[in-house]
């Protein structure tokens, strides 16, 4: 039941279904006041990852709780935070040093655009133009929304929000044999706009190989090292919101790591605390750092949150990194998992544009009405809790990203669950 005192996120109160209430969870099961579970087949909002209440990140806060919660983080630091910025370096692509502590995506999308815009101040240039990607979904602060895709979600704040300019997303999917001249197009279109005033573009900003509330829309791997070329060939920077891909989602460790490109600054958040506390960074490369390394008290980035690298979460990530380290080969075989689901769903007569990357699979219900207000995902929640599924579709597309720690049995029970509800739509 929906409760008096709380407004909750992403819903119109009036209309959406009441939450249901959760008493417990434990690994990818989440169990409702009755007794009865529902399997997370979304990882809650794309974040858990190792499964829920796991052990060790529950010792890992209990451990830190007692020795220091938190402390301030301007004027003082500790070993948490420094061995989760270790951490990270060690596992992203050679060429990032600096890590920047916020709490949530969005931030750490906010800071990547002031690092990216004060770079280019620090350096006495006027580059303030972002470029962006239709479709694309960065978070809901006033910067966030500014680079994203103008939707139905940041329409109603137009006027308070930052020009930016789009170019449309190479999306694929399995059978697609255009996608090589789409792409063309796209970097033409690119190419044309940085040329035309180079001096103009701070950076460029892509959600790479996933596009997430977008859609789930995936690109070639070959269209982001692209990207890094025309950043290159044009030096403006180039930022990765890896928010939701980071961490194993796209079957490597980063999207990154899988394009085999390094972009100068990359923002990541979800999966970095396995899904238990909020927290995110923004890692930049030595060049983005020595622009703001000065005499000038000017060129500092006067940034930070109350709670910036938090101990509770810094050691919940370390956890968190050493599971995936553990267990790497989970996400790194889970595409192959989804793909035996898949097949046999590739000539459904209501599904269209099937695809997946690594952890996340996807496909569209073929709809008249595609978006986000498409009332098939309605339905399809509905449907989904029937069958003690948590679903969640973007509008018509339907998706599964579930935890790493999903066994084999239980996945072709969620696909089980899938096929049995698209005979009602
Ligand atoms: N970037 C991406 C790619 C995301 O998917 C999200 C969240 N869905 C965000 C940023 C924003 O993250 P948060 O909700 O933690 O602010």
């Amino acid at each position: 039941m929906s409760h008096p005192n709380i407004w909750y996120p992403f819903a119109q109160a009036k209309t959406e279904l009441a939450p249901i209430k959760i008493k417990s969870a434990q690994g990818i099961w989440l169990e409702l006041e009755d007794g009865s579970k529902i399997m997370d087949c979304i990882s809650s909002w794309w974040v858990n990852l190792h499964g829920h209440a796991h052990p060790k990140i529950a010792e890992a806060i209990y451990k830190q709780a007692q020795q220091l919660e938190h402390v301030i983080f301007a004027g003082f630091t500790h070993d948490p935070a420094e061995q989760l910025a270790e951490a990270l370096i060690a596992k992203l692509p050679p060429g990032f040093s600096r890590v920047f502590f916020s709490d949530n995506g969005s931030t750490a999308v906010e800071v990547a655009l002031k690092m990216a815009y004060q770079y280019w101040v620090n350096h006495n240039q006027k580059r303030q133009t972002f470029l962006a990607f239709e479709g694309s979904y960065h978070g809901d602060t006033i910067g966030a929304m500014s680079v994203g895709g103008r939707s139905l979600f940041s329409d109603v704040y137009r006027s308070l929000l930052f020009d930016v300019e789009y170019l449309p997303f190479p999306d694929t999917y399995f059978g697609d044999t255009l996608i090589e001249e789409k792409e063309e197009r796209i970097l033409e279109q690119l190419r044309g706009k940085i040329n035309h005033s180079p001096e103009q573009y701070a950076g460029i900003i892509v959600e790479p190989l996933v596009q997430g509330a977008g859609g789930m829309r995936m690109c070639r791997p070959e269209f982001i090292q692209n990207l890094r070329k025309i950043a290159d060939e044009f030096n403006t920077l180039l930022i990765f919101d890896e928010v939701m891909v980071g961490f194993g989602r796209t079957g490597d460790w980063f999207a990154c790591r899988k394009a085999n490109v390094t972009p100068d600054i990359i923002c990541l958040s979800k999966g970095l605390t396995g899904g238990t506390l909020p927290l995110s960074v923004t890692v930049c490369s030595e060049k983005i750092y020595d622009a703001f390394y000065s005499d000038d008290p000017l060129k500092a980035l006067y940034h930070g949150h109350s709670y910036t690298a938090n101990p509770l979460g810094c050691a919940v990530a370390l956890a968190s990194m050493e599971l995936l380290i553990e267990n790497e080969t989970a996400f790194r075989q889970m595409e192959q998992l989804h793909w035996t689901h898949l097949q046999p769903l590739l000539d459904h007569p209501k599904l269209e544009r099937l695809r997946v990357m690594g952890t996340i699979a996807a496909i569209d219900i073929i709809s008249e009405q595609p978006g986000y207000l498409n009332p098939i995902s309605l339905h399809i929640r509905q449907q989904a809790i029937a069958h003690k599924l948590l679903l969640r579709p973007l509008g018509n597309v339907l998706y599964l990203l579930p935890p790493y720690c999903i066994t084999a049995d239980e996945l072709a029970l969620a696909y089980q669950g899938i096929t049995a509800i698209l005979e009602t739509v």
